[in-house]
């Protein structure tokens, strides 16, 4: 990329002059519709007339494309690489199942751009697992049968993530958006805390799910599903780029519990964390009547984390990051006391 200050020659000069970048506006009619692009253009420093220096060209093709593509919300090729990467499938079959040609998606990966009607099909298969189930059913013969086979797993997993409701997708979003590193098991906890400090302090749940009493602690069985394959290590998980962006749609209020939880109870390890959970009433009563090992998972109501934590409320705090940090030192003590 040319930059401002280097030298090129100017044909009007006749000798190696520096130049100038300028953003410069230009309209142009694509398919009826005007487009307005900004294009870098480089002048002479001597005699102010334009210059054309090595690579500008392909630099401002590039920007165009760019702002062509989000203009009228063409998918990109990182996109399209995602839906390549989710579903487990090469350029070819992937082009056989979208019932395109064989080449069209590698030409696409090259950088030519899809019409408006293949890019949306693109991006209906990328946010809908249940969309590309259908297309590769429609196209199996023409698939094959060993990368349909393999593409139609990874849809059906997929599909797993739709089971969880949205606010939950939302706020799990936001954990991984706070959070540098999260285990499954801090990921529950994380959860937990979310749910009894919302619901202490606004009176009703932020997500409908139900948790378990396991013996690790409060769980929720389909998010634990979910990331079970991360098993102790941090989850990295790619099927996630579907949900890229959705904690924007938290509301205000509901993002400032998630982030104060993360900052707090998000500072220690998931056996940390486990350790408080037992010292508390809500795991506690529901795990009544079983030993430390038994498998069990009964379900610890809604209103029970909430009235733990409008309890916990009269003592701490629980709306600051000061308050939550002398209520997690207050069960550290009753844990490891
Ligand atoms: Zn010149």
């Amino acid at each position: 990329m040319p930059q401002t200050g280097q030298t090129d020659f100017c044909s009007n000069c006749r000798k190696q002059t520096e130049y100038e970048l300028r953003k410069e506006a230009e309209k142009e009619t694509i398919r009826d519709r005007l487009y307005e692009f900004t294009y870098t253009k480089a002048y002479c420093r001597e005699c102010g007339e334009e210059m054309g220096p090595l690579g500008l060209i392909d630099y401002n093709s590039r920007e165009r494309d760019i702002q062509y593509r989000r203009a009228e919300q063409i998918i990109t090729v990182e996109e399209i690489q995602k839906l390549m990467q989710l579903y487990h499938i090469g350029k070819a079959p992937l082009s056989l199942a979208l019932g395109f040609g064989e080449v069209t998606v590698a030409r696409y990966m090259e950088g030519q751009m899809p019409s408006k009607a293949y890019s949306d099909l693109m991006k209906e298969a990328l946010s809908n697992p249940c969309c590309m189930e259908r297309l590769l059913d429609e196209n199996r013969a023409k698939v094959g049968e060993a990368a349909y086979k393999k593409a139609r797993r990874a849809a059906a997993d997929l599909k797993s993530l739709f089971q969880v409701s949205d606010r939950m997708l939302m706020v799990i979003a936001r954990i991984f958006e706070q959070m540098q590193e999260v285990t499954p098991l801090v990921l529950q906890k994380m959860l937990y805390y979310i749910q009894g400090i919302y619901s202490a302090v606004y009176q009703r749940p932020l997500f409908e799910e139900n948790c378990v009493a396991w013996q690790h602690g409060p769980v929720y069985e389909k998010v634990y599903t979910l990331f079970r394959d991360f098993k102790y290590n941090p989850i990295d998980d790619d099927r996630f780029v579907l949900f890229e962006g959705r904690e924007k749609y938290l509301a205000d209020d509901e993002r400032q519990i998630v982030d104060l939880v993360a900052e707090t109870f998000g500072s220690y390890g998931g056996k940390v964390l486990e350790a408080i959970t037992h010292t508390e009433r809500p795991w506690q009563e529901a795990r009544k009547g079983y030993g430390a090992d038994d498998p069990a998972r009964v379900v610890i109501p809604k209103e029970e984390i909430a009235a733990y934590f409008r309890e916990v409320s009269k003592a701490f705090d629980i709306r600051t990051k000061e308050g939550l940090r002398n209520y997690i030192q207050f069960r550290l003590a009753y844990a490891y006391g």
